[in-house]
């Protein structure tokens, strides 16, 4: 059966109210009793009404603060019990499983780097079975959007119905702004292959640092995400973990306050204009196509040029010109040095490509990337 057909709209958790953006907030982790019941209130009284912490912390070096372990399950409890908020943690095995559905957490999330082990998701995933439990599967830490299906699918197989997905960014060599660069285009890709998957936006990992929280989550927002996880801690500055990117209560309501919600298909507008641009931005991509065919077509030329005379394929001179050139010409027409390096390096890996497999004495008919696994 077709996963789309077995998730659960959004709408129909119970819990969701959907004329506002889901919000879950709270600490990158449970610190001690008092912070966490503090956090709690502070959030509630900001019209927060699910609560976030992390107990079992992944940590990429093992010197940092891995968490509080089980005991913040209690702390977790308490709030449940005197607030009223829903409660959410991380799980990455099947202990954190039993031990979090015995509490009586009320949803799970899986962290980006248990959604990148597809054995460490299966087990969860078989721990889950029979359980009814909203679950929130983030992104994976590198950039796959199979690996991120993979993981719903895995839970779905399961029989979980109320799975959503958290994007959070991904890790790239690459120098950022970001933490973890957003790559909109891979939840875009998730999105359009299971329409009905609530999506959360988790701006505080993407960004790491408070100061992108406000135009991330709007980004979120105007890509008709469903709604949003962000960090938040009584005293940022001395938070045991992400100290960086968490803001207290009073600021995450001021970012929720400031968000433009606006709609799919707003109602009582004329779209003449719209889809007068958007007819003339197909034009655009239909000619960009054609000359990329164009291009393409010319590097295969070169390629074969390059073969008859036994050169290489990388001529570095010829590259760093085209490369200069390139962002020059960009620059004067309005383009980012980000956005021309990253379209000119795309292009230049597909000439690479042809011209290997021109070198290789393949047929020319590629343009088939490596597939599913
Ligand atoms: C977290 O939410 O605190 C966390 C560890 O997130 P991620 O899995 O996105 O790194
Ligand atoms: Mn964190």
């Amino acid at each position: 059966m077709e996963v789309q057909t077995i998730i659960k709209k959004f709408a129909d958790w119970e819990f969701v109210n959907t004329e506002k953006p889901f919000l879950i907030a709270g600490p990158c982790s449970a610190e001690t009793e008092e912070q966490v019941m503090l956090s709690a209130y502070e959030l509630r009284n900001a019209g927060v009404e699910v609560f976030r912490a992390g107990i079992w912390k992944p940590r990429t070096r093992p010197d940092s603060f891995e968490g509080v372990g089980s005991v913040g399950l209690k702390w977790l409890q308490r709030v449940k019990r005197e607030t009223g908020m829903l409660i959410t943690t991380e799980v990455a095995n099947v202990k954190h499983v039993y031990e979090a559905l015995r509490a009586g957490v009320d949803i799970l999330w899986i962290g980006a780097r248990t959604t990148a082990n597809p054995f460490a998701i299966q087990e969860i995933a078989d721990a889950l079975s029979g359980v009814d439990i909203p679950v929130f599967v983030k992104n994976p830490v590198n950039p796959d959007v199979n690996l991120w299906l993979g993981a719903i699918e895995r839970l779905q197989k399961a029989g979980i119905t109320r799975i959503g997905a958290i994007h959070r960014g991904f890790s790239v060599s690459e120098h950022s702004i970001y933490r973890n660069p957003p790559s909109w285009q891979i939840p875009i890709e998730l999105k359009r292959r299971l329409p009905d998957l609530p999506l959360l936006c988790d701006p505080s990992h993407i960004g790491g640092k408070k100061e992108l929280l406000q135009s991330l989550s709007q980004k979120a927002m105007d890509l008709n995400y469903d709604g949003l996880m962000i960090e938040s801690h009584p005293d940022p500055d001395n938070a045991w973990s992400d100290a960086g990117q968490q803001v207290t209560a009073a600021s995450l309501k001021m970012i929720i306050k400031s968000l433009v919600l606006r709609q799919v298909n707003p109602e009582g507008i004329s779209y003449d204009t719209l889809e007068d641009l958007r007819f003339r931005i197909d034009k655009y991509d239909n000619e960009l196509m054609d000359i990329l065919q164009k291009r393409m077509e010319t590097a295969e030329a070169i390629g074969r040029y390059k073969k008859q005379s036994n050169m290489t394929i990388l001529q570095p001179d010829r590259w760093g010109e085209v490369i200069e050139n390139s962002l020059e010409k960009g620059r004067k027409r309005g383009l980012s040095d980000r956005f021309t390096s990253k379209i000119f390096k795309a292009i230049h890996e597909e000439s690479i490509n042809k011209q290997t497999a021109i070198m290789n004495g393949e047929s020319g008919l590629n343009g088939q990337s490596n597939k599913g696994k």
